[in-house]
């Protein structure tokens, strides 16, 4: 870590000091006052400086001493805090826009709310369905509180993809409609597989998510898998649901990944619990399970205790986790990009509050805190490089940023409680977001009692 130079970024910097110097008045301006900077483009943290956001951007990052107050602007005091861009969900789930499943009424919105009550600004979404490029839009115009969204459509499996012809007609539609990306879940064929992911190279669209049995890992990098997610198809390929394996035994895949450049999304968090490997009464004490409707907690409570355990269970679980642990290493060793992401809300993954559960299970893999940090935001950013630019706070980027009150390089707890968020220039103070937890709670005791 370093003390960085006063130092000024970018022609947009400049122009706005001068508009500033010369007493012009900006307005719908916010300043974050006083804050040490962790910009993420590198592991470095820059002191005293002066944040300046207008709209939905950030427009400004300098030493305090050297960037004048804008007339008007509103002054959040940093006082010796850490500003550190928003951090994102890259396996996340949003409910539907119209729900038929008897969730409570409000149930989309407060998910949305405990995204941004965790820190996370960005989900992209894995699971298309009817209406939901609505709420992207509406959450993007700011008629709808929420983390920016990047949606996968619907799932393309053996139900819904008949033929190499009727899944390529698929991909032209999901791409026509609006898409971000095209969600593949287990069940597909080689064949209808390669149909998809030649369709989507022509149609310039990514594909991700699972890996089908039948095409396996290695054919889903070679044939362009933008992410692999939940690392089970490493697992299965190499046998690893129950016997020990070797950094020797990973290397092949390991180097294949690395070669074709595919990113991770690991869920171990949420693994653990699938393959059995968590205590069953740590989860049922997890304290975020309050905002969750009493139905679904019962589900995941179900899941969890029965007979056999999940999936894989039994004696192998523990060989299973320590198979998982050594391969999310192995990854990260060489240089694979690891994207954060928890597949909330999923079995004991509480939208936003869930990277509390992650970020130990990536630090338990040997990942620095600063990588840690990089897989949720800087490479995010370079991810979503054709959307957006965020992940980083610098001017330009997208005003998504989390204020912390100590230095998350060298404490990553710091993360779970922030003193405030910014989503797209728009502020929630600590105490505006205890203020939508308690109520989101109150909702769900009430629905029980009902
Ligand atoms: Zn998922």
């Amino acid at each position: 870590m370093t003390i960085f130079p006063a130092k000024l970024t970018g022609l947009f910097t400049a122009v706005f000091l001068l508009l500033l110097c010369s007493g012009v008045k900006a307005a719908g301006v916010t300043v974050f006052d006083q804050v040490h900077v962790l910009p993420m483009h590198s592991e470095q943290v820059l002191h005293n400086q002066r944040v300046l956001v207008q709209g939905d951007r950030i427009i400004a990052v300098a030493p305090a001493t050297e960037l004048a107050l804008p007339d008007g602007a509103t002054v959040i005091d940093g006082g010796g805090r850490y500003l550190m861009p928003g951090l994102a969900e890259m396996h996340g789930h949003v409910p539907p826009l119209v729900d038929f499943s008897g969730m409570p009424a409000r149930y989309l919105d407060d998910v949305l709310t405990l995204y941004l009550a965790g820190g996370v600004t960005t989900v992209r979404g894995m699971l298309g369905h009817d209406q939901q490029l609505r709420l992207k839009d509406d959450i993007a115009s700011g008629k709808r509180l929420g983390p920016t969204l990047y949606l996968a459509g619907p799932s393309f499996n053996q139900h819904t993809v008949t033929s190499a012809e009727q899944a390529r007609e698929r991909v032209r539609q999901h791409k026509k409609e609006g898409w971000d990306l095209l969600k593949i879940h287990p069940g597909l064929s080689l064949a209808h597989y390669q149909a998809i992911a030649d369709e989507a190279k022509q149609q310039g669209i990514d594909f991700a998510g699972h890996v089908p049995q039948d095409v396996g890992i290695e054919q889903a990098i070679l044939l362009g898998s933008r992410t692999i997610d939940h690392l089970d198809g490493y697992m299965a390929a190499l046998g690893g649901f129950d016997k020990a394996l070797t950094a020797a035994d990973l290397a092949p895949l390991v180097a294949l990944s690395k070669k074709h450049n595919v990113a991770v999304v690991p869920t171990q968090a949420l693994w653990q619990t699938i393959i059995g490997a968590s205590d069953a009464s740590q989860l049922q004490a997890y304290d975020e399970l309050k905002y969750m409707p009493a139905r679904v907690v019962a589900g995941w409570q179900r899941y969890v205790q029965q007979p056999g355990g999940a999936y894989y269970s039994g004696d192998s679980a523990a060989v299973h986790a320590q198979n998982r642990r050594l391969l999310l290493a192995e990854l990260h060793r060489a240089g694979v990009t690891i994207l954060m992401g928890t597949d909330a809300p999923q079995l004991y993954s509480v939208p936003g509050l869930s990277l509390r559960r992650e970020i130990p299970a990536m630090a338990s893999a040997g990942i620095s805190n600063y990588d840690i940090l990089r897989s949720g935001t800087v490479l995010v950013g370079e991810y979503f490089a054709d959307k957006d630019r965020f992940g980083q706070v610098k001017a330009g980027q997208r005003a998504d940023l989390l204020l912390l009150d100590g230095n998350p390089l060298q404490d990553l707890t710091v993360l779970y409680q922030p003193a405030g968020v910014m989503v797209r220039g728009q502020w929630l103070s600590r105490a505006e977001l205890d203020t939508k937890l308690a109520d989101i709670a109150a909702a769900r005791q009430a629905e029980n009692i009902r």
